[in-house]
Parts: C-alpha cells; sequence; structure tokens
C-alpha cells in the first residue's frame, strides 16, 4: 500500500477514493465518474484542493468552522491534551478537567436556566439523548405516555435512526426503515414555496398553529416535546416569517410542552449572538449543539438542558452515554474555540459589522434575473432560484435541475456554495473580512450569469404549470 501524500497525483487519489471509500449522501457511481475533489490544505476562509487551485469556502467546511481554518492553537491544546490525558470517560463516577471546564463554559454563556450539558460526538448522537431524554423526563413525572415528539418537514436533525426520524428529509425517510414510532411531523415554515396568497405574517401564524392543532390532535398527555432549528440549515436557510415563533413559544407554554431548540448550525455566532434563541427570542428547554462549538476542530456536541429538566432526570439512572461523551482532546479544543470566539469579539463583529454588510450585498443579488427571494440572517443566507419571480414560479425541470447547475458554476469560480432543491445557501466562516465579503459576492454573481446562460441555452428558463 503506497504512502497517501499530498504528491500523488490527484487522478490516483480520486480512483483509491472510489475504490475503498463510501461518501456521505453520494451517489457512489456518479462520484466514480466525476471524481471527488480533493482538498488537500485550508487557511483563513480559503481551501487548496489538490491541484493548487484555492476556494473560498462560502459555507465553513459543513457549516461548521466558524473560526476560520489554520489556527494553530487548537492544535496546541489538541497535543498538549493528547499528551497529558488523551482519553478517560465520564462514566461511572469519574470525570476529568477538560469536560468540566467546557461545561461550565457553555453553562455559562447559554441563555437562562440552561446549566447543564449532555455530551455528545455530534449533532445526531445530542439529538439521540434529546429523543431519551424527554420521555424519561416525562417517565419520572409520572406520565410515560408523554413521549411523542413534533417536528417538522425539511428539518434536518441528523442521520442516525433516532434523529434522522426527529427531522423530515423525505429521502431519508425512504431508506432503512425510519421514522421510529411516535415521531409526528407538521408543516415548516417556507413562505416563498408553499405560502400561496397569505402574506407572510399570515403563513407564518398559519403554519405555526399546525403545532396546537397536532397537540390537540395527538392529546396533550401524548406529547412531550417540540423541535425545531431557529433557521432551518440543511432544509435551505428557511427564515420563518416574524409572526411564527412568538406563536410556536406561547403553544409549548399554553401546553407544557418542551422546546428542543436544535442550535447545531445557529449556535456559537451563526446568526450574530451566541445562539440563535437569543436573535429570535426563543426560551428552549434544551438546546441541541455541535458543529461551531468546536468550529470542527474536533467531533464534538451535546445537549444543553434547563435546570428543571435536569433536576426531575437526576432523581433515575439514566441508562445512556456514549463512549467518546466529554471526549477530553474534544474538549479542550472546544474550549479553545470558545476563548477565541470570545476574546477576539468574533460574534460582536458578526452582528454588527460582517452580517449586516453581507445582508446588504447578498439582497443586492435580488436584482438577478433568476434570483427570487433573498433571506438571511447573521451569516447564514439563502436565495430562491426562479424561472418567474413575480409568481414565485418553481422550473418545470426536476427540482433541484437548475440548482446543481449552479453549484457547479460556483465551483468553476472557485466558490463553495451549497444547492438544496433550487436554493442556493452559504454559511462561511465568521471570520471572512469585509473583501472576502466582496470576493464571494463577486463569485456568486459570475456564477449566477453563467447558470443562468446555460439555463436559456438549454431551454430549461421555464416553469412548471
Ligand atoms: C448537522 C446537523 C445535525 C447533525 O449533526 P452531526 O454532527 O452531523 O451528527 C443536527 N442538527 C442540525 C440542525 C444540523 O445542521
Amino acid at each position: 500500500m503506497p504512502a497517501i501524500t499530498n504528491h500523488m497525483p490527484t487522478a490516483e487519489l480520486q480512483a483509491l477514493d472510489s475504490a475503498h471509500h463510501m461518501h456521505p449522501f453520494t451517489t457512489g457511481d456518479e462520484l466514480t465518474a466525476k471524481g471527488a475533489r480533493v482538498i488537500t490544505r485550508a487557511n483563513g476562509v480559503y481551501l487548496t484542493d489538490s491541484e493548487g487551485v484555492e476556494i473560498l469556502d462560502g459555507m465553513a467546511g459543513l457549516w461548521c468552522v466558524n473560526i476560520g481554518y489554520g489556527r494553530d492553537e487548537l492544535a496546541e491544546v489538541a497535543a498538549r491534551q493528547m499528551r497529558e490525558l488523551p482519553y478517560y470517560n465520564t462514566f461511572f463516577q469519574t470525570t476529568h478537567v477538560p469536560a468540566i471546564a467546557l461545561a461550565n463554559k457553555i453553562a455559562e454563556l447559554a441563555p437562562g436556566d440552561l446549566n447543564h450539558v449532555f455530551f455528545a460526538s455530534g449533532g445526531s448522537e445530542a439529538n439521540d439523548t434529546n429523543i431519551r431524554m424527554v420521555r424519561t423526563y416525562w417517565a419520572a413525572k409520572g406520565k410515560p405516555d408523554k413521549n411523542i415528539l413534533i417536528s417538522r418537514h425539511n428539518a434536518y436533525h441528523g442521520s442516525s435512526i433516532g434523529s434522522g426520524s426527529l427531522g423530515g428529509m423525505s429521502g431519508m425517510h425512504a431508506q432503512g426503515g425510519l421514522p421510529i414510532p411516535d415521531i409526528h411531523h407538521i408543516n415548516q415554515p417556507d413562505w416563498w414555496a408553499e405560502g400561496g396568497d397569505m402574506t407572510p405574517e399570515e403563513f407564518g401564524l398559519a403554519r405555526a398553529r399546525e403545532l396546537e392543532q397536532a397537540i390537540l390532535d395527538l392529546g396533550e398527555d401524548r406529547v412531550a416535546a417540540f423541535i425545531a432549528e431557529p433557521v432551518q440549515g440543511a432544509g435551505g436557510v428557511i427564515v420563518a416569517p416574524d409572526s411564527y415563533w412568538p406563536e410556536i413559544q406561547r403553544i409549548c407554554d399554553k401546553y407544557e410542552i418542551l422546546l428542543i431548540v436544535d442550535e447545531v448550525i445557529c449556535g456559537f455566532g451563526r446568526t450574530g449572538n451566541w445562539f440563535g434563541s437569543q436573535t429570535l427570542n426563543i426560551r428552549p428547554d434544551i438546546m441541541t449543539i455541535a458543529k461551531g462549538l468546536s468550529s470542527g476542530y474536533q467531533p464534538i456536541g451535546g445537549s444543553v438542558v434547563s435546570d428543571e429538566v435536569a433536576k426531575t432526570i437526576d432523581g433515575l439512572e439514566f441508562n445512556h452515554g456514549y463512549t467518546y461523551s466529554g471526549h477530553p482532546v474534544a474538549s479542550a479544543v472546544a474550549l479553545e474555540n470558545l476563548r477565541i470566539l470570545e476574546e477576539e469579539g468574533i460574534v460582536d463583529r458578526v452582528r454588527e459589522e460582517t452580517a449586516p454588510y453581507l445582508a446588504e450585498k447578498w439582497h443586492g443579488l435580488a436584482d438577478h434575473p433568476l434570483v427570487g427571494e433573498t433571506q438571511i440572517v447573521g451569516m447564514m443566507a439563502s436565495l430562491a432560484l426562479t424561472p418567474d419571480k413575480a409568481s414565485r414560479a418553481k422550473f418545470a425541470s426536476d427540482a433541484g435541475t437548475v440548482g446543481l447547475i449552479c453549484r457547479e458554476r460556483c465551483f468553476a469560480n472557485n466558490l463553495i456554495m451549497r444547492h438544496v432543491g433550487d436554493r442556493m445557501v452559504i454559511s462561511p466562516p465568521l471570520v471572512l473580512s469585509l473583501a472576502e465579503v466582496d470576493v464571494l459576492i463577486e463569485r456568486a454573481r459570475r456564477a449566477l450569469d453563467e447558470c443562468h446562460a446555460q439555463l436559456k441555452e438549454q431551454g430549461l428558463m421555464k416553469a412548471a404549470s
């Protein structure tokens, strides 16, 4: 077996990759035909591929590299921690300093009485924890039948059996026997695609009231919790109308339903505050965290839990945990990441400077003939591609055909922008400078122009009837 180095020709790396490496959310045969893009290094907001091309990472990896690439401090901390204590668990009456310090820091940053952290290795595991935790909570209160979790279609909460069931991705539910029992889905607050003739405000209220209707239909004594992302990320950066969240909060309060806010993307500065719940004025009982917690430098996530929920389940043994819950290296790296976010004022700069500037430029793309709505909260943004803005039309081609063409034009212009169906989304590192915002927008506009030209050439600028 040859050593795999950056000096191996790209084609050889691609051949080895397709021979032995199975990729997530990928059609293997298609990838073999095209060859994967091999990323070899990264610094700041730029990736470098095996051909030496520099690419602006408009997605911060997978929504996670909040402090940007190449921060030596995190590497130093990881090396130090590996030498001192590379691993120990937190089961059976043991603990260690990195997990203690990180849990304390998260409790300090988290809003309200969210003062307790149950660690996992990522968001999927943390949401699996949440399913078991809310059911255990109600059982401990003498209500074992209060075990249904309500979620939303087109939500993303992870890819394990439990978290994939919580999510509302139809393509995922179609494979592997999902969802598990006692998960119920209501519709999402996507006004552009589903709002019909309603105003956004009317539509936001109507979609929130689906939660109330579901609680009444299923029975208040059966519903344990509602889970949602503050802004749907993988679903297409869908920002609910302003009327939506206050009504959701009112309904959860009225029927005593636990509110789980999945902050895996929105947490740690993405929306211009430490948590999306603060930006949108939501009061969670549990928050799911991962991604930006370590800026992706180490796999770590968790559930941040209120005093009331923690106190209630503390009375029994919670038969749950992961070998790597609170892993010392991951915890130490996450702590260093939070130190950098805080001491360098990155979250404040996002709120006061970078996000407003990006918003102005992003909304400027709305004058493009292909672009329908533009949405942005902090440093996560989307635009809807459409053949006809006035009627909010979808394309006649299969959903995602146009989005994929646009993504490929972005790639060709050395910009990573993702497509979700025919929506384009960005979620760049929070350290993006104003000059880098300009580069991102310029490349995005060029990609949109090229995409538009290609659609016209191929006769794809047609609206679905
Ligand atoms: C990515 C994501 C998850 C899953 O996290 P993993 O670390 O991939 O398991 C859960 N919820 C949301 C909102 C996410 O974006």
